[in-house]
C-alpha cells in the first residue's frame, strides 16, 4: 500500500538537489584497490581492539578488529592481502585512529566461515541480532550506530513500528536511490529481518516524491510483505529521524528523546541491504555504495567501494578533476564533513565524497549577525540558531541549554539561508559539547 503525506515538514529548506549528476548512473563495482587503511574507530562507541599485527596475511571478510564492549561493532578486513602496519592515521572526520593497512593481492580471497547463516524463516531474533553484530552493521545513513544496540531497547520501550529510511534529502547524494531500484528486493528483506530482529510487525518505507521510479519499485514487494511505502513531500531535512517518525507515524520524539520513546525504530536502506548480504550470502559489511560527485568530478558516479580505500583512489575512479577543487566534503553539503586530505580513507559513515568548485566554496568570513530571523523561519525544530551563537559567542552555555540547543539535529539549515555567515552549526557543535562536559563534571 502507498499513503501520499501530503503535509509538508514545517520549517526546513529546499537547497538546489544536484542530483541530476549521479541518479541515473547504476552502482558500478570497481576493482579492489591495491591498499586499503582501514581504521579500527568507523562507529559511535567503544574503538576496536587490533587481531592483526603487521605481516600478518589476511582474507577477504576477516574480522581484524573485536568490539571491547557492547556499543562497538567489529571491524573486517575489504580486501585479501597482507598487513602492512597497524597505526594512527588521519580518517575522514579529523581523527588521528588506528588503523590497519593492507596491501591488497588482488585475489579476494575469501576468510573462513563466509557462507549464507540462515533465512527469515529458520532464525530466531537473537540469531538475526548476533549475525548483525558479528557483520560489523552500525547505521549507513552517516550516524554510524551499531545496529546491534538499536535492536535491543530495554524492556520497558516496547518497539511496534519500523521505518526503512530511503528519503535521501541531502542534496547530492543518490546511493540509496540506486540501491532502492537495483537491490529493492535486498532492501525489503532487510527491513523484515530487522522487524524480525526487534520484534516489530508493522514496517514502513519511506521515500520523497522526488524518486517516482524508487516508489514504484518497491510498491510490488511491499504488498508481497505488508509493508507501507510512504510518499512525503520533498523537503531537506525530511529524512531525520523525528521528522520522518513525525510524517509517517505521527508521533512526536520527545525533546531529548530517541525514536524508541515512540515505539519506533529507524534504520537507513543501505543499512538494510547490508542485513540481507550478512544473512543470505555471510558476507560481513566491507564495502557500501558512495556517490563521487560535484561540477568538478569528471565523470560523477555510484561506486560500490571497499572500505579503506582512499578519497584520492575514489576520485580517480571517477575519472578526476575537470578544475581545481574549492572543498571536498565527505557526505553532502548540509551536513557533510569539510577535508584536510585526500588520502583518508572511505569508511562505513562515508555516503559520498562531494567536490565544490572554487566558486562554490567560498570563504568562511562571517559578518555580525544582522537578526534578520531568517535562520529561525528555517529551522525544523523550531529552536533559535541565532540566540546559540551568541551563547557561543561569550561562552553562556547554560542559556544555549535554556533555550533548547541540544534539540538541534544538526541539519544546517539555519547556516544555508545566513545572509551574514555566520557559523551556526559550528557554535551549536560547540555548545552542546560544553554543556555535556559541564554534566559530565557535575
Ligand atoms: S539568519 Fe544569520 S543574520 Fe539572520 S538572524 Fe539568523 S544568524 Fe542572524
Ligand atoms: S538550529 Fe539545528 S535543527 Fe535548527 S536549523 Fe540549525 S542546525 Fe537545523
Amino acid at each position: 500500500m502507498a499513503v501520499a503525506i501530503r503535509k509538508p515538514l514545517r520549517g526546513g529548506i529546499h537547497p538546489s538537489e544536484q542530483k541530476h549528476l549521479t541518479a541515473d548512473k547504476p552502482i558500478v563495482k570497481p576493482p579492489p584497490p591495491t591498499t586499503v587503511t582501514i581504521p579500527l574507530w568507523q562507529h559511535t562507541g567503544a574503538c576496536c581492539k587490533p587481531l592483526v599485527s603487521k605481516g600478518d596475511a589476511v582474507r577477504l571478510g576477516q574480522k581484524i578488529g573485536e568490539a571491547p564492549a557492547f556499543v562497538s561493532a567489529p571491524v573486517h578486513s575489504s580486501v585479501s592481502g597482507t598487513v602492512v602496519a597497524v597505526e594512527p592515521r588521519l580518517d575522514p572526520v579529523g581523527r588521528m585512529v588506528t588503523a590497519v593497512v593492507i596491501e591488497a593481492d588482488a585475489q579476494d580471497a575469501l576468510a573462513d566461515g563466509i557462507s549464507p547463516r540462515g533465512t527469515l524463516d529458520s532464525l530466531s531474533p537473537p540469531d538475526i541480532r548476533e549475525i548483525i553484530h558479528e557483520a560489523g552493521i552500525v547505521g549507513l545513513g552517516g550516524a554510524s550506530f551499531p545496529t546491534r544496540v538499536k535492536l535491543s531497547p530495554p524492556a520497558d520501550k516496547p518497539i511496534d513500528s519500523y521505518i526503512l529510511n530511503g528519503c535521501e534529502c541531502e542534496p547530492y547524494l543518490t546511493g540509496d536511490h540506486r540501491l532502492m531500484l537495483e537491490r529493492a528486493a535486498d532492501a525489503v528483506l532487510g527491513l523484515c529481518l530487522l522487524m524480525k530482529a526487534a520484534g516489530v510487525e508493522k514496517g514502513y518505507v519511506a521515500v520523497e516524491a522526488n524518486k517516482p521510479d524508487a516508489v514504484e519499485t518497491l510498491l510490488p514487494l511491499a504488498r508481497e510483505t505488508g509493508i507501507t511505502v510512504v510518499v512525503l513531500p520533498t523537503r531537506y531535512p525530511q529524512g531525520s529521524e523525528k521528522h520522518l517518525i513525525k510524517a509517517v507515524l505521527g508521533r512526536e520524539v520527545p525533546s531529548g528523546g530517541l525514536p524508541m520513546d515512540v515505539g519506533t525504530l529507524v534504520s537507513n536502506v543501505g543499512t538494510a541491504v547490508a542485513v540481507a548480504d550478512a544473512v543470505y550470502r555471510g558476507m560481513p559489511l566491507v564495502e557500501r555504495v558512495v556517490t563521487v560527485t560535484g561540477r568538478p568530478v569528471r565523470e560523477p558516479s555510484n561506486l560500490l567501494l571497499r572500505l579503506g580505500t582512499s578519497f584520492a583512489t575514489a576520485l580517480e575512479l571517477a575519472g578526476g578533476l575537470t578544475e581545481p577543487a574549492g572543498r571536498v566534503v565527505m557526505g553532502g553539503p548540509m551536513t557533510g564533513v569539510a577535508q584536510f586530505s585526500l588520502e583518508v580513507p572511505v569508511v562505513k559513515g562515508t555516503s559520498g565524497i562531494l567536490v565544490l568548485g572554487e566558486d562554490e566554496s567560498p570563504p568562511l568570513a562571517s559578518t555580525p549577525c544582522i537578526r534578520c530571523g531568517r535562520c529561525v523561519e528555517s529551522c525544523p525544530m523550531r529552536l533559535v540558531p541565532l540566540y546559540y551563537d551568541a551563547c557561543a559567542r561569550v561562552g553562556n552555555w547554560t542559556r544555549a541549554r535554556e533555550l533548547g540547543v541540544i534539540d538541534c539535529i544538526e541539519c544546517g539549515s539555519c547556516a544555508w539561508g545566513c545572509p551574514a555567515r555566520r557559523p551556526l552549526v559550528h557554535s551549536i557543535r560547540v555548545a552542546k559539547s560544553e554543556i555535556r562536559n559541564l554534566a559530565a563534571r557535575s
